[in-house]
């Protein structure tokens, strides 16, 4: 099996050999590719030495995966910085669901920007493509979370209910690729809007 090191060397050896043999449009060809990735580089390394690295807390609005909050918590920043709108919504909606025997168990409601941002850098490089993450993560600028308008709900069965039943109480799905994400987006009994294809909007 080949080291790193040696592909790197062949790779090399390689480019040398075409640079030799096919002249200038190579050298150009080579330095776009070189700029595009530092330019890359240079602004990812900005972000983490521009300041402590980030990692987002509760602060943030960060609820741990293994820990959802109901609708009824005010304490945390995540629920007490939701739209007051919103979370009268949830919390009438939760109580006509419990009779259904659904808890809607909330994985994320208001982010900070930063959080927001972390999330959009983790998907980007998760996905490896700016344009598959921004599909589910939108930016801090366009991000409803970041406005407290928006919470996500983790269980299938509380999801469920709400796209059913949601829009007596104004609750809506707003985009067709996230099921699990809802908005305060139409008056009581009202016709909830076209979800958005995806979070690009
Ligand atoms: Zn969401």
């Amino acid at each position: 099996m080949a080291s790193p090191l040696s592909l790197s060397n062949r790779s090399r050896r390689r480019r040398l050999t075409l640079l030799a043999s096919a002249g200038v449009s190579v050298v150009v060809l080579t330095v776009a590719i070189s700029l595009l990735t530092s330019s890359t580089a240079s602004t990812f390394t900005a972000r983490v030495v521009a300041g402590v690295p980030f990692s987002p807390g509760e602060a943030d609005g960060m609820i741990p995966a293994a820990a959802p909050l109901t609708v009824e918590n005010d304490t945390h920043p995540a629920m007490a910085r939701l739209d007051p709108d919103l979370l009268d919504a949830l919390r009438a909606a939760q109580a006509a669901a419990a009779s259904d025997g659904i808890v809607f168990d909330v994985t994320s409601g208001w982010r900070s920007a930063a959080y927001q941002r972390w999330l959009l850098d983790d998907a980007i490089r998760t996905s490896g493509s700016e344009e598959t993450a921004r599909a589910y993560v939108a930016t801090p600028e366009q991000s409803s979370h970041v406005t407290g308008r928006a919470v996500d709900i983790g269980s299938l069965d509380a999801q469920l209910w709400i796209i059913e039943n949601g829009r007596d109480w104004g609750l809506c799905q707003t985009y067709a690729n996230e099921r699990w994400h809802f908005e305060k987006a139409t008056d009581a009994g009202g016709e909830c809007p076209e979800p958005h294809r995806d979070a690009r909007g």
